[in-house]
């Protein structure tokens, strides 16, 4: 049908809140870097939404981490030449509109039920305190991923929800005024990671960098923080655990995991192999973290400022497009 294809393969985005965890790598970076790497993703589009951000910290706090969460993504394997990199406040005008529009898709209680919102209320806030902003944050993330007409939207487990609203609110649009948006879908390889964080309690996050291991982060830092990181008695598994394990493989060799694999059973057996299992994860975190440094800190100011112009432009021209559509599916004459 006209004006339903999709225009973005792969599209995903990350808060500048703080610098990356290696639960964002796990979660979603990686699998954006490895569609791309074997040439599965189209031309994937990468953003920086700082204009989520501003639920938690200042506008100054996050327009500080931009140009650093770009140089990630790229230090981290994503060849900017390959793809469209672009900060989300470019499209202030155009986001600003949709969330307009789609808001009036959304009752106040689904939005209350959205399992973020309720953690984050349960945890550090209650709705005295919480914002309206905050409460329209699975709106946002529709209005950016909907306005590139994205086809799959790589994520952690803790966003599978808010993609969903996505999904819904794409599809309630498209049945009061026609099929004007594509349905998103949820991409994952393999099951959607989770990670917890390091000391316990949920999971790891920018936001919590004290069970976090930092990319950034003195590497001695992050050493220490696996060497108290929690994990089970001998012979169980627990969720810390194995979030433990899906850390020490990712940033392991093949030999590596053999060895962890084997520590395992040993563990599984009932012998006391958690320090053994912590020195091996240790190994290969070190050398992960040590090549990634030294690889962003090559990576220039003047590059990433190149490549958010360009990525920028190209995702207002998508998001132009579609706004238009959606102004004429919806009949408003005067704008
Ligand atoms: P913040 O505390 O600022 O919310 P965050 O670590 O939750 O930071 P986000 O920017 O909210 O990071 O999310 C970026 C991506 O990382 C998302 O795709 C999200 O699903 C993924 N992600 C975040 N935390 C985890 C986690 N613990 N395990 C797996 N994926 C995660
Ligand atoms: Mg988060």
């Amino acid at each position: 049908m006209k004006g339903i294809d999709y225009k973005v393969d792969v599209f995903t985005g990350i808060r500048p809140t703080q610098g990356l965890t290696i639960a964002n790598v796990i979660g979603s970076v990686h699998t954006i870097v490895t569609l791309q790497r074997e040439k599965e993703a189209g031309r994937p589009m990468v953003f920086v939404a700082d204009l989520h951000s501003l639920t938690d910290g200042t506008p100054q706090d996050t327009q500080k981490h931009i140009l650093d969460i770009v140089k990630d993504y790229i230090a981290l394997g994503l060849d900017p030449k390959g793809c469209d990199i672009f900060v989300q406040s470019q499209l202030i005008e155009e986001i600003a509109e949709l969330n307009i529009y789609l808001s009036r898709l959304v009752t106040i209680s689904e939005l209350l039920r959205v399992p973020t919102l309720k953690e984050k209320i349960k945890k550090d806030m209650d709705v005295s305190n919480a914002s309206v902003l905050l409460a329209m944050y699975p709106i946002m993330m529709a209005s950016d991923i909907l306005l590139q007409k994205s086809k799959y939207v790589p994520v952690g487990d803790d966003q599978v929800a808010h993609v969903e609203i996505a999904r819904d609110l794409a599809r309630k649009f498209n049945k009061i005024f026609g099929e004007t948006i594509p349905v998103p879908n949820v991409l994952s390889l393999g099951k959607p990671a989770r990670i917890k964080s390091l000391s316990g309690g949920g999971k790891m996050s920018k936001s919590n960098p004290t069970g976090a291991i930092v990319l950034d982060d003195d590497i001695s830092i992050s050493l220490s923080k696996i060497k108290r990181a929690q994990t089970a008695f001998a012979g169980e598994m627990t969720d810390s655990l194995d979030s433990l394990l899906k850390i020490g493989k990712f940033v392991s060799n093949t030999e590596e995991i053999r060895h962890i694999d084997e520590i395992m059973v040993k563990h599984m057996n009932g012998e006391n192999v958690m320090g053994e299992l912590k020195g091996v994860i240790n190994t290969s975190l070190e050398r992960y973290l040590r090549e990634f440094q030294v690889k962003k800190s090559k990576i220039l100011d003047t590059e990433i400022e190149e490549v958010i112009k360009n990525g920028g432009e190209v995702a207002k021209r998508n998001a132009k497009e579609t706004i238009q559509e959606i102004r004429k599916a919806m009949g408003l004459k005067y704008i």
